[in-house]
């Protein structure tokens, strides 16, 4: 039997031309490290990067970068680029409270929040993706004309983030509360991971798109 070996996660990650190392350094010229100008779009939360890596491989002319707190979860992402390298997806180790310092006023054209962690308490409620501390800071970082995109299966999570959206000075382009059953929203839709494994289950996927 094969063991999975993830105490060398952090070691993996230093070597990996995949990651950028000071994504700080970065801010305001994210194309410089792709060499040409395009479009940037992000998944905060990206998990083992199944999303980004099928997306990046569908638009080589959009530049993408996956934001993953955890060591362990990143690696997956990275030995997945070893077997199968996109040039226009890249890697940063960090967490999102961050990413107005990685990322300058309107660099970003669109964010995909994919099943993000619902922490259920209540005084956990800031540090949910779709809380209005981080619609917050992704107004900083967005172009005026940018898109969030948000997909769950979790009921409490989906209607607190819809709570969310007008007071945070959001407003909704689309929504569904069952996705793969909606003929417009669902052209197009690339599954992430846990979007597989919950619809497998019978769970019905809830998605909105907001803009300001
Ligand atoms: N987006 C993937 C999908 O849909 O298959 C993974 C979903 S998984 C439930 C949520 C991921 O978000 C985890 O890998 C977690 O480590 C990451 N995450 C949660 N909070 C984060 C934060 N503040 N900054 C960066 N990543 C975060």
């Amino acid at each position: 039997m094969r063991l999975r070996n993830v105490t060398g996660s952090r070691e993996v990650i230093a070597d990996s031309r995949f990651v950028i190392h000071e994504p700080e350094k970065q801010k305001g010229k994210w194309n410089e490290i792709f060499e040409k100008d395009a479009p940037i779009h992000i998944e905060i939360g990206m998990g083992k990067g199944r999303f980004l890596m099928d997306l990046a491989a569908a638009n080589p002319d959009i530049h993408y970068i996956g934001i993953e707190k955890y060591s362990t979860v990143l690696l997956r992402a990275i030995q997945k680029m070893e077997e199968n390298e996109l040039p226009n997806l890249r890697f940063i180790r960090m967490d999102a409270e961050d990413i107005c310092e990685v990322f300058d006023k309107g660099e970003v054209a669109r964010i995909y929040l994919n099943f993000s962690d619902p922490w259920p308490k209540d005084r956990h409620a800031k540090r949910r993706l779709p809380s209005r501390q981080f619609l917050a800071r992704y107004n900083q970082i967005l172009a005026a004309d940018g898109r969030i995109e948000f997909k769950t299966d979790n009921t409490d999570l989906f209607d607190f983030a819809l709570e969310e959206v007008g007071p945070a000075g959001w407003k909704i382009e689309a929504m569904t509360r069952d996705l793969h059953h909606d003929e417009k929203l669902s052209a197009g839709n690339i599954m992430t991971e846990y979007e597989e494994k919950f619809s497998s289950m019978g769970n019905p996927i809830y998605k909105y798109i907001i803009y300001r």
